[in-house]
């Protein structure tokens, strides 16, 4: 794979940070009709062709290929390496123009489903406890083009051994609606009628509860939205999860049951990891019935995945079972799901690498003390060659 355009060249435009309409008047400006710039637009993202230099413009007008070459950066990320887990799962390693690393995830999934995971930051602000992402602290946010190359480079990569990508969800590094103006707009690149073509429906952004930014995200994007929920009390989600600190679980919730409501046949997924003696009590899951009451939803219940100083520990598997029988006894849709790719270090909560100055972890709060104590958690296999 070539390396980067965008690098040799900064005073190249970034040409996947646009959406249709920027494109649109970016030809027209260089006095190049629209036709012409929808020619560009399928040959970036078509499917098969996903477009990645000047020579794979085929059949475009001579003078305004011309142009395209001279003034274009196609890529904004190289392949670094990719690893493939036994199940199948491959975590590809992208360098960034500034030297910075980030991870995505292509994982095939049953009933030729493939699931593609983007990273929308290097690193993360956001702290939440039992997340290896967490203790890499925000290095900076991914551009809209960073984000959507991300998909264009693993449909080239990867379409023709796993199949087309058909489902993407942004869970990858980063907390995405903190970095809501280019995710919004890579998502609208990402389902783009003539471009990549995801289905809103099947493009997910996953949050853990920025208030703001999920209203404006409901309100502007037509894609699907996660919540990762965790708790089902503010003390302790102000401990796993410290945004809940500024927007409490009331305000979360209360939000989403009044935006929702503007929406037609709109569900949220709330995503919740079940750590041992934390949050997986059957008092959780009956607090949980309640929280969520009124609010049309889906519940994944995620089996927690260790990694290198990680305090907390899975739930059995039998309590998950428990929990998930009083969920759909009060009512709710709930899904069990044991992560992928983990012997890999690819799985939700484990992606990044944090530097040696990590990001502490918070106190932890008297009456889990002794659930904390015991034995500290190793990943389940070693770190990839060069993780
Ligand atoms: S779980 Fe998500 S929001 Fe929380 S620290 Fe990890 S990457 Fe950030």
């Amino acid at each position: 794979m070539a390396g980067l355009d965008a690098v040799s060249d900064p005073s190249k435009v970034c040409i996947k940070g646009m959406d249709f309409p920027d494109l649109e008047n970016w030809a027209q400006s260089h006095g190049f009709r629209s036709g012409q710039a929808l020619m560009l637009w399928k040959l970036l993202y078509g499917n098969n062709i996903w477009a990645n230099s000047p020579d794979e413009l085929k059949g475009l007008n001579k003078d305004f290929k011309k142009m395209v070459s001279e003034n274009v950066a196609f890529k904004s990320l190289s392949l670094k390496s990719i690893f493939t887990a036994s199940d199948g799962t491959r975590k590809i390693l992208f360098t960034l123009q500034d030297g910075s690393v980030i991870e995505t995830v292509v994982i095939p999934c049953s009933g030729g489903r493939t699931t593609l995971c983007v990273s929308s930051q290097v690193g993360c602000a956001m702290n939440c406890q039992f997340c290896y992402t967490g203790r890499m602290g925000l290095k900076r946010h991914l551009t809209a083009a960073e984000i959507v190359d991300q998909a264009v480079f693993a449909q080239r990569l990867l379409s023709s051994e796993l199949g087309s990508i058909t489902n993407v969800v942004f869970m990858g590094m980063g907390e995405p609606l903190h970095n809501v103006d280019n995710v919004i707009k890579a998502a609208s690149i990402m389902v783009d009628k003539q471009g990549l073509q995801f289905s809103p429906r099947k493009v997910t952004v996953s949050t853990s509860g920025l208030v703001p930014q999920l209203k404006r995200f409901l309100r502007e994007s037509t894609c699907a939205i996660a919540v990762s929920l965790n708790a089902t009390t503010d003390e302790v989600r102000n401990w796993i999860m410290p945004v809940n600190r500024k927007y409490n679980l009331a305000l979360l919730l209360g939000t989403l049951r009044e935006e929702l409501r503007l929406k037609h046949k709109y569900k949220v997924l709330f995503e919740y990891v079940m750590l041992d003696g934390v949050n997986d009590s059957l008092e959780d899951a009956e607090r949980l019935v309640e929280l969520v009451r009124g609010i049309p939803c889906k519940i994944n219940l995620i089996k927690f995945n260790p990694h290198q100083g990680s305090m907390f520990r899975p739930s059995p598997e039998e309590r998950m079972i428990e929990f998930r029988n009083a969920l759909a006894a009060g009512g709710c849709v709930v899904l069990l799901r044991f992560s992928k790719g983990d012997d890999q270090m690819a799985a939700c909560g484990q992606l990044g690498r944090p530097a040696e100055h990590q990001v502490p972890l918070l106190r932890v709060p008297s009456q889990f003390r002794a659930a904390m104590e015991r034995e500290q958690v190793s990943p389940s296999s070693p770190f990839p060659v060069d993780f």
